[in-house]
């Protein structure tokens, strides 16, 4: 029999790739809490029509990239491909918005697209997403903006490149598709294939091409901001005075109108020139029909999504370090194992990471295996412990210098507590 394997464009996290996952959540999630942000979570299986409703039909994402099939009642469900929709329809359906109509919410986990797997693109993987909910402010984009920048800017990530542009409303958006049409009419031939494909699907899509060809026709095309009203032309301007002030640099990229179909007025990009061909690590922008439209009240919201492969690739180095063991119990002797196991589980009421050595192999076997964790410290007990209720515990100064060590009796607390709180736990 073959030996099975996973799927094409899914991978196992093993632990020590999840020694910097884990370290770089840590970060998140405190930051995220730091911004008075709640957490929401929704299905990772939905109805297929949410998101032919929610996102748009004539998306690369519903049309060619859901992971879609019919379960055993014959409902079409497809695997989230991402998480506003099933986000805006789960605060509906809970009549959430009629009590709290604003709402900071952040949501993470596995997304689902059927896409050609290259470095930075996997057809599971993972994403962060900061929904505001109910907010219409200018300050609203700037916050989600500054947000999404502080926290790549927590992990240490340079090198990166904020985008921004403006969409305008939907009025603003129908009247420039009418002019964008007739020039596509005419001007069809000059586009590559894809884009061709684009003109009665999503026609707006075009303009995000990367296609080279298509990229230098387009700079003839007709320009959506010239379409903006006087009212989107200053909220624009506004953002831009408010990032300035916020000392946030940016870039102005009209050709900026990102995959789905629910945007209007902003939407933003945050790439990074170490990531290679698949640049952008955050996407985001304003969607102030979504809710609306998909039958909920008529809510303004603004929200993005960080792709996380993408950001333990920028991550530092440093955050690959685990955090070391702190206590390293080496025990041996059969009552000896007992009060170890004992021990262990008292040790476990301190912040303290403690390792229990299950082998029963020698001293000498246990004590290198110690020094290889680089265990902070170790606690050594056998027969003669066992016998005197008590154990030695000494602190593993890897310079070999100073050893501080003690002997505790195994029923006073209080002398382990003071050791642990002297030697372990300052600073
Ligand atoms: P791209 O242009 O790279 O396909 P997108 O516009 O489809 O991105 P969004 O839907 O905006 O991406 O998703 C937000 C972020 O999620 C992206 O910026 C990226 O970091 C990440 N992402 C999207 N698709 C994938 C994927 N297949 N594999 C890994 N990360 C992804
Ligand atoms: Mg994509």
């Amino acid at each position: 029999m073959n030996n099975l394997k996973n799927l094409r464009g899914t991978v196992d996290l093993l632990p020590v790739q999840l020694i910097k996952w884990q370290n770089v959540e840590k970060i998140l999630f405190e930051q995220l809490a730091r911004a008075s942000i709640n957490e929401i979570r929704t299905p990772i299986l939905e109805m297929t029509e949410l998101f032919i409703r929610g996102i748009g039909e004539g998306t690369d994402v519903v049309s060619k990239e859901m992971y879609t099939f019919v379960d055993r009642g014959d409902r079409s469900c497809t695997l989230r491909p991402e998480g506003t929709a099933s986000v805006a329809r789960a605060l509906i359906q809970n009549q959430i918005l009629s009590n709290h109509p604003i709402q900071k919410l952040w949501y993470m986990g596995p997304m689902f697209r059927y896409e050609r797997p290259q470095a930075g693109r996997q057809r599971q993987f993972h994403q962060l997403g900061v929904e505001f909910i109910g907010y219409d402010s200018v300050r609203s984009d700037v916050e989600i903006i500054a947000l999404a920048w502080d926290i790549l800017s927590k992990l240490g990530i340079k090198e990166l490149n904020l985008e921004i542009n403006t969409l305008g409303d939907t009025k603003d958006r129908a009247n420039f598709q009418k002019s964008f049409l007739k020039w596509l009419e005419i001007n069809k031939d000059s586009l590559d294939l894809d884009s061709q494909n684009r003109i009665t699907k999503n026609p707006l899509r075009i303009l995000d091409s990367k296609n080279f060809q298509t990229k230098k026709a387009l700079k003839n095309a007709p320009r959506l901001f010239d379409f903006l009203s006087e009212k989107s032309h200053s909220r624009y301007s506004d953002l831009k005075k408010q990032l300035d002030f916020l000392k946030i640099p940016y870039v102005e990229n009209f050709n900026l109108v990102r995959g789905l179909d629910y945007y209007t007025h902003t939407a933003f990009e945050i790439t990074s020139g170490a990531l290679g061909s698949q640049a952008t690590v955050c996407g985001g922008g304003r969607y102030d029909d979504l809710i609306k439209q998909m039958g909920g009240p008529n809510t303004p919201a603004i929200g993005f999504a960080i792709g996380l492969e993408r950001l333990i690739l920028l991550a530092g180095k440093e955050l690959e370090v685990p955090r070391n063991t702190d206590i390293y119990i080496i025990n041996q002797g059969l009552i000896a194992e007992s009060l170890a196991m004992d021990l262990s589980r008292k040790l476990r009421n301190y912040d303290l990471i403690v390792e229990l050595d299950l082998s029963g192999a020698t001293f000498s076997k246990q004590f290198k295996k110690a020094n290889k964790l680089k265990s902070k410290s170790i606690i050594v007990m056998g027969d003669n412990e066992a016998a005197k209720r008590e154990f030695l515990i000494r602190l593993f100064d890897q310079s070999g210098d100073e050893n501080k060590e003690e002997v505790i009796s195994f029923d006073n607390d209080i002398k382990l507590e003071n050791w642990i709180n002297k030697n372990l736990l300052a600073n």
